[in-house]
């Protein structure tokens, strides 16, 4: 019985868990951003993705690792090169809220096949980007998880 009342106790930590107590500082660029110094600032800020703002700071785009190194392997200029021209964009990019529960964009990484989803808040304008929801955030909560429970 013991092990039951664990095992319930184990599965509404992790259901109470939020997008909020585990994201982190996102890395936002400018869409005219050449992919040549994209890739400079994907190496400098040791993330392995890159969202993309428009003048009013609101999110237009996702570089991921891939897509920098697929147009470096074509032909094109990166130094001239604007990473619009590469980059997801909206409103094909997948995003989360930080009230949103951390297992249903758990979720969405999976269903997806992506790393990270920005965390955004919803506004006329469009969408500001407020953090950085990523695998190494779901690996995170699952071992504090791991650490505040007898399993
Ligand atoms: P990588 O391409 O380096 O393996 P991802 O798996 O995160 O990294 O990205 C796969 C593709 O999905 C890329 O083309 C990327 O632009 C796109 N992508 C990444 N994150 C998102 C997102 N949150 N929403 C929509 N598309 C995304």
């Amino acid at each position: 019985y013991a092990g039951k009342k664990s095992t319930a106790a184990f599965t509404e930590s992790m259901l109470n868990l939020k997008v909020k107590d585990f994201q982190s500082v996102p890395v936002v660029v400018s869409e005219e951003m050449t992919i040549y110094e994209a890739i400079i600032h994907m190496f400098s800020e040791d993330v392995g993705t890159l969202f993309v703002v428009d003048k009013n700071e609101m999110l237009q785009g996702v570089l991921s690792r891939k897509d920098l190194l697929r147009s470096s392997i074509g032909t094109q200029d990166l130094n001239k090169m604007p990473v619009h021209i590469i980059m997801t964009r909206m409103p094909n990019i997948a995003y989360c809220l930080k009230s949103d529960s951390l297992v249903n964009t758990a979720k969405v990484l999976i269903e997806r096949e992506i790393d990270s989803v920005p965390v955004v808040e919803e506004t006329e304008q469009g969408l500001i980007i407020t953090g950085r929801l990523t695998k190494t955030s779901i690996t995170r909560a699952f071992i504090s998880l791991a650490e505040t429970h007898d399993l």
